[in-house]
């Protein structure tokens, strides 16, 4: 992934502070995905398939950090089908690789970065013991009609007495807050 341990480790600072928004908002990886995506073509994968195939991230971060340690050298990179994208370089297997998510990204919210990127795994996990949230900062004016629920493309909010967020998956977008039509949500921000 060619990150300096020195940058990670901003990287990490930043996200426990402010929550995911490299993936959100930075990665040029996911601007793709998030470009393609059409909310009116919308498919939400049920929340079983989508719990299992969230974790395939972690089999991925598995693999970039033991296999060098194993096998002596980097796996990951002859892996990544946006190396087709963006360096022109690749294998016919990764080139229907991406083929296959950039079409998928039309109708499923960013497939490469919920269920594939490494990356997005680690930065995950410190957005999980961070300090970002989502909060019902106006309960009374909170009209349970889980729209926000509905409108987190990631899948990754459940509205129950307040908003529930898996944060390990959140992007820190913010559409749950944008799209409340009583602007009841807030996050816990920083700055
Ligand atoms: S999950 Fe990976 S590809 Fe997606 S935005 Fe984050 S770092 Fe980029
Ligand atoms: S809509 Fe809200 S909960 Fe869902 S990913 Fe965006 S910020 Fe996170």
């Amino acid at each position: 992934m060619g990150v300096s341990l020195f940058r990670l480790g901003i990287l990490f600072a930043v996200v426990y502070f402010f929550g995911n928004i490299f993936c959100g908002w930075v990665c040029h990886k996911g601007a793709v995905q998030e470009f393609l995506y059409r909310e009116s073509f919308a498919i939400r994968v049920p929340k079983t398939l989508d719990n299992i195939l969230k974790k395939a991230r972690y089999f991925f971060l598995f693999l970039i950090i033991f296999y060098p340690i194993i096998k002596g050298h980097r796996i990951f990179n002859k892996m990544d089908p946006f190396k087709v994208l963006f360096n022109l370089e690749g294998t016919t297997v990764l080139v229907i690789f991406l083929g296959i998510l950039l079409f998928s990204s039309i109708f499923i919210y960013r497939p490469f970065c919920r269920y594939v990127c490494p990356l997005g795994a680690l930065l995950g996990i410190i957005s999980k013991i961070g300090l970002f949230d989502i909060k019902l900062k106006k309960p009374e004016k909170c009209i349970h009609k889980n729209i926000c629920e509905r409108k987190c493309p990631a899948q990754t909010l459940t509205m129950k007495e307040a908003p529930v967020i898996n944060k390990e998956y959140c992007f820190s977008c913010l559409e749950c807050e944008r799209r409340c039509p009583m602007h009841c949500l807030d996050c816990d921000k920083l700055f």
